[in-house]
């Protein structure tokens, strides 16, 4: 990989530390120079994690994988600060962690006395009315509106010494199972993750269902309150937000510590033989790529977010086109299988949504997919090799393997039976017919998105086959040929 885009910080203003400049995270030499960088801050950080990251580098076979999963979580804090210092965004990811932090409460609420408390299916809960009312109690008991997050923060006070606040905890555990149970309480708290518990699954009825009557004959319907208008390609799903992602994290019970992470390596039988299958016959082999996501559930609890990236990035270093909304075999191997699953493509895009919108955090992405520490295999690519590969095909499956490619150092070409809608080369650094030229840093990721109506209407003018191509993944490609 050679040095083909000299710097342009002065006109971005993205002032990398260690005297290195824009143009080294996008060359083998640059990123050498980060790695070493790298492991001599972390071992004036911390020198025997630093000796114990070169042993596995030089020979990673010779860790099993709980000790692996131990070291990149060790590591993942360390390989984050430095991050930070290197684009200048620390203050961002303290603030970042410092979210992530102040929704803790709601998450030991849940787990210390909502679900205690309205773990009886089928109980009598309190009125709607009575509901009320405690709510106006609680209220002024709290002295602050009531809140998801006021309950949650005052009723771990209030446990903190349960016998002198028996009388409040009471009243607290009504609402909870009237907020858990009742119609009207689930409704009302439908969006929120403190009352929202999971329920048990039956494999033959996934899609809740209606019956109808239509011009006289029954029909088949999704609950009216659930269904989503749609105009054009717009997504009418935006994915939860962070406080609905970590709620997932929270719930992962993080097996990769017992060696059971099967929403990762697959759910075996009781012989470890095969791989076990859900009710209509499908594998349960967990995520293809064996991302791992035990590790990235516990660090993205624990508010490392970019650490959780780092970590989901060794074996999934394109998750742009994975996560929510893409593919779902992980939850389907998850431990969890006679209730929901841990909603793991959820948790995977608020992660890495939550690092796009940080101050350079494009870059900071487009980084790991090219230097990543924590891949004790690969952690930069190789050098040149001197072979070029012709990739025919852009999928999924096309752009990993050219993506591969590139860090194994070979030279690639792809193409595609569908018109690709070329980048601004002022963002790729490549012109229409191939020439390689000056390209910028990404501050803010807002100025790569697109309205996903946009794209289809301007391939059906220039399309030469006449199909809307690409439509639901034209900004992650974007992204990715990055
Ligand atoms: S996602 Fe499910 S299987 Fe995977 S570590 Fe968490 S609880 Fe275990």
């Amino acid at each position: 990989m050679s040095k083909i885009n000299p710097d342009h910080n002065d006109a971005n203003k993205l002032a990398l530390k260690y005297a290195l400049v824009f143009t080294d995270l996008y060359c083998y030499e640059g990123l050498l120079q980060l790695d070493r960088i790298f492991t001599d801050s972390l071992a004036s950080a911390d020198a025997s994690l630093c000796q114990r990251l070169i042993a596995a580098r030089a020979n990673p076979a010779a860790l099993d994988k709980n000790r692996e999963s131990e070291l990149l979580i060790e590591l993942a804090p360390h390989v984050e600060t430095f991050i930070g210092e290197l684009f200048g965004i620390d203050e961002h990811l303290y603030a970042l962690s410092a979210r992530a932090a102040a929704l803790n409460p709601l998450y030991s609420c849940k787990k210390k006395f909502v679900q205690r408390v309205a773990k009886k299916v089928g109980v009598q809960t309190i009125s709607d009315e009575a509901a009320q009312s405690v709510v106006d109690r609680l209220t002024t008991m709290f002295g602050e509106p009531f809140s998801e997050m006021a309950f949650a923060r005052h009723v771990m006070d209030w446990l903190a010494d349960s016998q002198v606040h028996a009388e409040m905890l009471a009243l607290a555990a009504d609402f909870a199972e009237w907020a858990v149970h009742s119609q009207s309480g689930r409704q009302q708290y439908a969006g929120g993750v403190l009352f929202h518990l999971p329920v048990p699954v039956d494999p033959m009825q996934l899609v809740p269902l209606e019956r109808v009557q239509v011009s006289g004959a029954e029909a088949l319907q999704g609950p009216r309150a659930s269904l989503r208008h749609r105009e054009g390609f717009k997504l009418t799903d935006g994915g939860c937000d962070l406080s609905g992602a970590l709620e997932q994290a929270h719930y992962c019970v993080w097996c990769h510590h017992q060696g059971r992470d099967s929403c990762s390596i697959g759910l075996k039988d009781k012989e470890q033989a095969q791989f076990k299958q859900t009710g209509f016959g499908v594998q349960q082999a967990g995520c293809p790529l064996e991302e791992k996501i035990s590790e990235l559930n516990l660090l993205a609890a624990d508010g490392h977010l970019l650490g959780a990236l780092a970590v989901a990035c060794v074996n999934n270093p394109l998750l742009a086109a994975t996560g929510h909304r893409i593919c779902n075999d992980c939850m389907k191997a998850c431990i969890y299988q006679k209730q929901q699953a841990v909603n793991i493509p959820e948790v995977e895009s608020r992660i890495l949504k939550e690092v796009l919108h940080l101050p350079w955090g494009f870059e900071v992405y487009s980084l790991l997919t090219r230097w990543n520490p924590l891949n004790l295999v690969r952690p930069l690519p190789q050098q040149p090799s001197g072979y070029k590969v012709l990739i025919a095909g852009l999928g999924p499956a096309g752009f990993t393997l050219a993506h591969q490619l590139m860090q194994g150092g070979h030279s690639i070409i792809a193409v595609d039976g569908l018109k690709i809608e070329p980048l601004a080369p002022e963002i790729s650094g490549v012109m229409a017919k191939g020439q390689r030229v000056q390209f910028r840093p990404i501050r803010d990721i807002n100025v790569l998105y697109e309205s996903l109506d946009e794209p289809a209407i301007a391939e059906k003018k220039n399309s030469r086959t006449q199909i809307p191509s690409l439509s639901p993944n034209h900004l992650k490609c974007k992204l990715i040929s990055l």
